[in-house]
């Protein structure tokens, strides 16, 4: 086998990505993280202020990696000197099919849960409206995103792993060898590699890999004004409700400290090309959303707000997408959900991309 540049290349700096190349530089591998802007940059999925650590999950594939990610994510806190996350727990309101199975579900990982009546979850959280009984995750919180991109940069360098911010991949092609990867800055060499490209997956793998469908879209919540001073608030999710039939889905949000109350409407902004967004909201989902925050959160002023554009990368099911093909190995569709287990998702990119016959939990075709 012939000499390459590194053992791993990691392409795609944002939290997925960033979190592999730490993963990999704490296991002493050899690492480059190569990105085409700079890190924690606005116009892929991992920036902004905040996201929900929400582990209201039942299967086990998410479960193992909640139980993974909490630990990691102090870890990260510890290594890097930067607080990132509040557990300041998340309620989940609205009609919710499988509220047994999670009741049951997360004790068997350590986490708490419990259901609270209307009146309880309204005396606790006067700033959010409940019509009927509540989840209680106290374990769940609020991550600082960019803040925990920048700290998995910051760690990973001192870790000893090359970052290439500024560089864009143009193509990859696998050989005997391992990868051979052309980047607007030259060649770049590898035994294997992740490919973490968030909403440009489809465009660089194709002929490269078979991927399942990713639909890509642009997400628009928004911070609105506090109408009260706040003690604290959990982050949230609200199920549509009996009479809601005018929500385009279902909704999450949280408080971020020192901005607002964050809300936004999950997976149903318009499709759209990574490399053509518009930064700007669809004017009647934002109508809807005021609309929605006038109704049901109290604590915050629907008519003071601040839009946020956003990708959201998702398969059909809403499932992660990760899986090796030869030494190529894919991570991607991670939806609106994928930025709490940024830490335990490293862990496994790195067992894939260095152990041969590594499986993974999730399925790439
Ligand atoms: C509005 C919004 C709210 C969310 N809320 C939550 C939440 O509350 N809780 C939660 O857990 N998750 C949440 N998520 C989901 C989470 O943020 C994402 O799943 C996660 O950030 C995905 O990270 P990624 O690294 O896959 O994608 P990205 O951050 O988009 O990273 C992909 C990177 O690849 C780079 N790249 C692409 N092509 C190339 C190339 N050719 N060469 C070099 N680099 C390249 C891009 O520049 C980019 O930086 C939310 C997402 C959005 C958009």
């Amino acid at each position: 086998m012939g000499r390459t540049d590194h053992r791993v290349a990691v392409i795609g700096g944002g939290g997925v990505g960033a979190a592999a190349a730490w993963a990999l530089a704490r296991a002493g591998v050899d690492v480059v993280l190569i990105e085409r802007y700079r890190r924690a940059h606005a116009l892929g999925a991992s920036h902004g202020a905040t996201r929900n650590f929400n582990p209201g999950y039942t299967r086990p594939e998410y479960l193992a990696l909640l139980r993974a990610a909490l630990p990691l994510w102090r870890e990260l806190e510890a290594e890097s000197g930067a607080h990132l996350l509040d557990q300041v727990g998340v309620v989940n309101r609205g009609p919710r099919p499988d509220v047994a199975d999670l009741l049951e579900a997360l004790p068997t990982i350590g986490l708490r849960a419990e259901l609270l009546d209307a009146r309880e979850a309204s005396r606790r959280w006067p700033q959010l409206r409940f019509a009927g009984p509540a989840v209680h995750l106290p374990d769940g919180g609020r991550l600082y995103a960019e803040r925990s991109v920048d700290a998995l940069y910051r760690v990973a360098e001192a870790r000893g792993a090359r970052i290439l911010e500024g560089t864009r991949v143009t193509s990859l092609q696998a050989n005997d060898d391992g990868v051979v990867i052309e980047t607007d800055g030259g060649p770049i060499t590898a035994r294997t590699v992740v490919v973490a490209a968030g909403a440009w997956s489809n465009r660089l793998l194709d002929g490269v890999v078979d991927l399942p469908p990713l639909t890509v879209t642009q997400e628009q919540p928004a911070h609105f004004a506090l109408a009260a001073p706040l003690p604290d608030l959990p982050a949230f999710n609200h199920h549509p409700e009996a009479d809601s039939a005018w929500w385009p889905s279902a909704v999450y949000g949280g408080w971020t400290p020192g901005v607002g109350i964050k809300a936004g409407w999950h997976g149903v902004g318009p499709v759209t090309d990574p490399d053509a967004r518009t930064l700007r909201s669809e004017p009647a989902q934002l109508l809807a959303l005021r609309r929605y925050v006038a109704e049901w959160i109290p604590g915050a002023d629907p008519d003071r707000f601040e839009e946020i554009s956003c990708t959201y990368t998702t398969t059909p099911t809403a499932d992660f997408a990760i899986g090796s093909v030869g030494p190529i190995t894919v991570a991607a569709g991670f939806s609106g959900h994928g930025f709490k287990f940024l830490p335990a998702l490293g862990e496994l990119l790195a067992r894939l991309a260095s152990t041969p016959g590594a499986r993974s939990p999730f399925r790439l075709a």
